[in-house]
């Protein structure tokens, strides 16, 4: 790891890392695990399942069961942010809201929901429940069978949501193990869904070893594993396809000479690095994509900075894992993800804690939309993007590119919050 990134990291400082191992995509592609058309396949699940959920959730009616979220430009929100943060990229500023997406209120809407399709999918056929051409509405009528069976998740927060009110809208008895960072709300709000929520007093970590371990002897228990999940991960890269859409509505263009560039908040790394790999099958090299993780959590930016991947944690770092951030209070990477990112990422930011409730209140302010701290901090990647102290010829490229560039703000989460929490972070409790 090259040193002033690594005493940045153990410092707990605010840094930038550059990528500068970074591969053509059309040469990349052909080297990673998963392909173009394993996102194809993922997308096709999620229309055959549209229909039920229609039916099983019918906020999602008006776009006929599919699950997808607004991109708004933010221009007020960029005035503003350059008022406060200095020089900013001159290009058009978006808000990817998957911070409103129906049904689990975050990103995990995406992966999440789509991992415990693929699996009631996969139940249905091997138990004739379903043959090839059927309906899937039908599901509907077999809540007695999916009883028998558990789905269970280790989580900060989100992704067990997102996970228990899916399967808890089929009738499988869901099991949340919720790390000591989630938030009360979120497991109030499972446990009003029916779904079991187990407490540990330790990290992520901790509570993803126990749910495997309980769920693995049980044989009628399925463990969505956030750390090692192909499905998640292809379930977050249908977004490239679907917001791909959305440009063309607005008219935006993406191309050599108007590159794409994207913020994304990063945990174990399956949400932005799915959605990465989504974006790059669309456009390549003309996307730049760049993670932001809390300071005393950069276990993404440490993976790739020492090309250890999974082989080290924060902790490694002196570090202490905690963060206000619970979305992505992450001690060590997904080694999936790593390999998959390794020279599809163009860099990762760090972010202080202090500053992301800064950044809520500005965007609700301006735009009067609400998202969640661990989703701000899609801001700082932004906001820092011309900053950087380092200067390689690498990162001048990047800069140069960015000048001219349309940017998205990723945002991962939020709308589920009750109001009460929502005021209190907003400072208007
Ligand atoms: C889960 C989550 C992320 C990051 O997803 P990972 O797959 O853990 O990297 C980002 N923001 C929020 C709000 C999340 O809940």
């Amino acid at each position: 790891m090259n040193d002033g990134i690594q005493e940045d990291l153990k410092a707990a400082r605010e840094t930038c890392w550059i990528n500068e191992q970074m591969y053509p995509f059309s040469e990349e592609k052909e080297r990673l695990l998963l392909k173009r058309e394993d996102i194809e396949d993922a997308s096709k699940r999620l229309a055959r399942f549209a229909p039920l959920i229609a039916k099983l959730f019918p906020e999602t009616a008006k776009d006929h069961g599919m699950i997808e979220s607004p991109l708004r430009e933010i221009a007020a929100a960029k005035e503003e942010l350059g008022k406060k943060c200095g020089e900013l990229p001159k290009g058009r500023l978006l808000l990817k809201c998957d911070s409103h997406l129906a049904i689990a209120g975050s990103v995990k809407a995406r992966g999440g929901i789509y991992e415990v399709l693929k699996h009631t999918e996969e139940l249905a056929l091997a138990y004739g429940i379903l043959k090839e051409g059927d309906s899937y509405e039908k599901l509907l009528e077999y809540r007695d069978f999916f009883a028998e069976y558990k789905v269970q998740v280790g989580s900060t927060g989100n992704l067990g949501m997102s996970i228990g009110i899916m399967s808890a809208a089929f009738g499988y008895q869901a099991i949340v193990h919720m790390s000591a960072d989630a938030k009360e709300w979120k497991k109030k709000l499972l446990r009003a869904r029916g779904v079991t929520v187990k407490e540990y007093a330790d990290d992520y970590g901790r509570a993803v070893i126990e749910g495997r371990k309980l769920s693995d002897a049980d044989p009628k228990s399925y463990f969505v594993d956030d750390e090692h999940s192909k499905d998640l991960f292809l379930g977050y890269a249908v977004a490239g396809e679907r917001i791909k859409k959305q440009m063309e509505e607005q008219q935006i263009t993406v191309d050599e000479t108007h590159p794409l560039f994207v913020y994304l908040p990063c945990g174990v790394g399956g949400a932005p690095g799915g959605i990465t790999f989504g974006l790059k099958q669309i456009w390549g090299d003309f996307v730049h994509c760049f993670f932001v993780e809390p300071v005393q959590a950069p276990c993404m930016m440490a993976a790739l900075a020492s090309e250890k991947g999974s082989g080290i944690c924060v902790q490694d770092l002196g570090l202490t894992g905690k963060t206000e951030a619970d979305g992505l209070a992450v001690g060590r990477a997904s080694q999936l993800v790593y390999e998959m990112m390794r020279h599809v990422l163009d860099g990762a930011f760090t972010v202080e804690d202090e500053k992301l409730p800064g950044y809520m209140r500005l965007l609700n302010d301006t735009e009067q939309i609400c998202i969640e701290p661990s989703s701000c901090a899609a801001f700082e990647g932004y906001t820092a993007m011309l900053h950087s102290p380092e200067s390689t010829a690498r990162y001048d490229e990047i800069m140069k590119k960015a000048e001219g560039a349309t940017h998205i703000l990723w945002a991962t989460g939020g709308s589920l919050m009750p109001e009460e929490i929502r005021l209190e972070l907003l400072g208007k409790a």
